[in-house]
């Protein structure tokens, strides 16, 4: 299907106003907005629906789950203060379209889904595209051990609670961003791990994300 790879001037001109919209809802990290930027979303949508790919809203990808808002995307991302070469973990693969933006940061991306059609997907597209994250199948809310320890773990799905697993796959230094509330409503937290039992915790705003579905999950 080599239309989808198509990135003409009409989606580059939708994707310069999407990140001016981002900066106007507070997104400051300059490296997330030029990531945004560069990352062609259009690509994760069936071409009936490119006039929606650079919205400020979530989509359906099928299997119940949806591209997450870019705004949440941006700010999830910003959260985590990537530098070239961490190791990060992203749970909840979903469309790959966060994996992209954190590669464009120059990070080294591990992403699970526990979906199979979903990774598939996720797994022919991505690197067609030039995205070459770790792909992997299975229940994130454990984490990955085997991979273990990353700079920065993203949750992208609602959870009811942190999962002690991920705090404990954290470099000292490093950083896990999660939603974590109930399955309607969840509030962004934080945690920065300062030593090898301590953490501190920020909570933030209020968002809705589909739930994390899994052993250490719903
Ligand atoms: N990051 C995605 C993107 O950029 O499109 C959006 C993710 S979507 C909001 C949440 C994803 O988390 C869904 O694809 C869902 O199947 C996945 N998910 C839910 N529970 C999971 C778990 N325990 N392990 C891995 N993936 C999970």
């Amino acid at each position: 299907m080599a239309y989808k790879y198509i990135d003409n001037y009409r989606e580059q001109g939708a994707r310069k106003k999407l990140v001016e919209e981002l900066r106007k809802k507070g997104i400051e990290d300059e490296d997330v907005l030029k990531a945004i930027g560069k990352v062609p979303r259009h690509f994760f949508f069936d071409e009936t629906f490119w006039n929606q790919a650079y919205k400020d809203i979530a989509f359906p990808i099928g299997e119940g789950q949806t591209i997450s808002q870019p705004y949440t995307v941006a700010y999830q991302t910003q959260l985590l203060h990537i530098r070239k070469g961490d190791k990060v973990l992203e749970i909840g693969t979903g469309s790959g379209y966060q994996a992209c933006i954190l590669v464009e940061l120059g990070a080294n991306v591990y992403t699970i889904e526990r979906q199979e059609k979903l990774y598939e997907r996720t797994k022919q597209i991505l690197p067609h595209m030039g995205y070459k994250p770790k792909f992997f199948l299975g229940d994130g809310s454990r984490g990955i051990a085997k991979h273990a320890p990353y700079n920065k773990i993203i949750v992208t799905a609602g959870a009811p609670t942190v999962p002690e697993e991920l705090l404990k796959q954290l470099n000292v230094g490093g950083i896990l961003v999660i939603p974590v509330g109930d399955q309607e409503m969840q509030k962004m937290i934080t945690v920065l791990k300062t030593g090898e039992n301590d953490y501190e915790r920020i909570t933030l705003d209020t968002f809705r994300f589909v739930p994390l579905v899994g052993d250490k999950a719903w």
